[in-house]
Order: C-alpha cells, then sequence, then structure tokens
C-alpha cells in the first residue's frame, strides 16, 4: 500500500515523499479515505500512530488551495504544543499548496494571534480557552468553518475544557464535516462522540484503552524494602536475564 493508493492529489503525495515517507500508517490507511469521503470519524489513536498526517493530508486537498480570510478548518487541541506541533504538520504536507494555517494558544501574547486572525487564514488550529475569548469579542470569524477536528479529546475533557468545546460548537456552522481522534474512550467520549457525529467511521489502531504496543509490561510482587535491590537486579541483568539495560 502506497499513499498513491489513498487518493491524494499530486502536491501532497510530493510533500509525504519530501518527509520521506514510504508508506502510510494503519490509521492513515483507515482515515485518509474516509475524511476524503467527506465522512465523520472516530479514530481511537495515540500520539506517535501517525494520526496527525492522518487527518491534516485529508483535509489539505479538501481545501483545495483558494487562500481564504475565515479558517474553513478548525483543529481543536488540548495543548499549545500540540497545537503548535498540528500547524508544523500542515506547514510540512501543505508546502506544495498555497494555504494560510494559524495558531492560537493561551498563555501567550494575544496580539500577534489577533494580527494573524486579521490577516485571514484557511485552517485555525487552537486551543478551546484562548478561541473562545477571541470569538466571543469578534476577532475569531468560525462561521465559515466545514471541518473540525478534536484532536486529542480525552485529554481536553480530562482538562476541563467541556464546556468550552459546547461554546464553540455553537458558534460553527451545523453543516460541517467532523472528526474526533481519542487514545482513550470513557463515557464522557462517547457522549461527545454520539452528540458530535453523524453516522461515523470508526477507525482503531490500538486496541481500547491500552498502552502504546512497543511498551513491554512487566510487574513483580516485592516487599518494599527490596524494591531498590530489584530495580538494581533488573537494571544490572535486564528482565529476562539476558544482561544490563545499558
Ligand atoms: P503523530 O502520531 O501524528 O504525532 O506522528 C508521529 C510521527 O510519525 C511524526 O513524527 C510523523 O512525522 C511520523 N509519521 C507520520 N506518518 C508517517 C509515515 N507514513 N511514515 C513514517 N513516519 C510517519
Amino acid at each position: 500500500m502506497h499513499f498513491s493508493d489513498l487518493g491524494l492529489e499530486p502536491e501532497l503525495l510530493r510533500a509525504v515523499a519530501d518527509k520521506g515517507y514510504d508508506t502510510p500508517t494503519p490509521i492513515q490507511r483507515q482515515a485518509i479515505p474516509a475524511v476524503l469521503a467527506g465522512r465523520d470519524v472516530l479514530a481511537g489513536a495515540q500520539t506517535g500512530t501517525g494520526k496527525t498526517a492522518g487527518f491534516v493530508l485529508p483535509l489539505l486537498q479538501k481545501l483545495g488551495s483558494a487562500a481564504g480570510r475565515a479558517p474553513r478548518v478548525l483543529v481543536l487541541t488540548p495543548t499549545r504544543e500540540l497545537a503548535a506541533q498540528v500547524a508544523q504538520s500542515v506547514k510540512d504536507y501543505g508546502t506544495h499548496k498555497n494555504l494560510r494555517a494559524r495558531v492560537i494558544f493561551g498563555g501567550a501574547g494575544e496580539q500577534p494571534q489577533i494580527d494573524g486572525l486579521r490577516a485571514g487564514c484557511d485552517l485555525l488550529i487552537a486551543t478551546p480557552g484562548r478561541l473562545l475569548d477571541l470569538a466571543n469579542r469578534g476577532l475569531a470569524d468560525l462561521s465559515k468553518v466545514e471541518h473540525l477536528v478534536l484532536d486529542e479529546a480525552d485529554r481536553m475533557l480530562d482538562m476541563g475544557f467541556i464546556h468550552d468545546i459546547r461554546r464553540v460548537l455553537r458558534l460553527l456552522p451545523e453543516k460541517r464535516q467532523n472528526l474526533l481522534f481519542s487514545a482513550t474512550y470513557n463515557d464522557d467520549i462517547r457522549a461527545l462522540a454520539a452528540r458530535l457525529l453523524t453516522d461515523p467511521v470508526h477507525v482503531e489502531v490500538t486496541p481500547r484503552n491500552s498502552t502504546a504496543e512497543r511498551v513491554e509490561q512487566v510487574a513483580y510482587r516485592v516487599d518494599k524494602e527490596h524494591k531498590r535491590h530489584l530495580l538494581v537486579h533488573l537494571f544490572q541483568h535486564g528482565i529476562d536475564g539476558t544482561g544490563p539495560w545499558f
């Protein structure tokens, strides 16, 4: 399976080749065609699975290349670090396209963000609190959003963003494509997904509520006073006795 089998346009295939990717990851194989087809998506995927390209690539394609004023794609993230990371991916994957992205997050001066919004953008990547603040003051126009992504939705809920998310949703056009990415599922995520998504394609690349695949877990029962000795032993001999770890 190659990226070209997923229906991506030449500009995006070139960007993927620039990045040195050979084959799409499982989440990309499943999510990219679904997003291109305009479907809502509920994706269970952790960081490290390639989930960002899984939604950024097809959304860049759906946007075409006309640079607009108000954003047509809105990506909500729990943290400024993730927002910056998504923005970097948009820059990388959109390098052969004529689209503009802006990033909005709290804990930083708002004026450059306001100036950026005024200058216009096609994609807006934001943390919910700051976005809501700017939108309520008429500084962020969300009336043209056609595609919404909730990235790391479980973390957003853990951080108490549910009310802000609900308020942001009320500012968006009703007719839009919705993508929800979450590493774990609980009742709150399921409720949000049920409310937000219409007939979603389910994409699952790791078993629910599991740890990352490549992390091996081993448990030893020992008395507290032996913990230190066990640790030293494990460092010296390895978990399976085949030698030191480093
Ligand atoms: P993410 O899960 O979106 O945070 O991506 C994790 C890392 O995988 C990032 O550093 C990406 O640049 C990289 N990546 C994404 N897709 C691919 C791919 N198809 N092949 C190789 N690396 C990739």
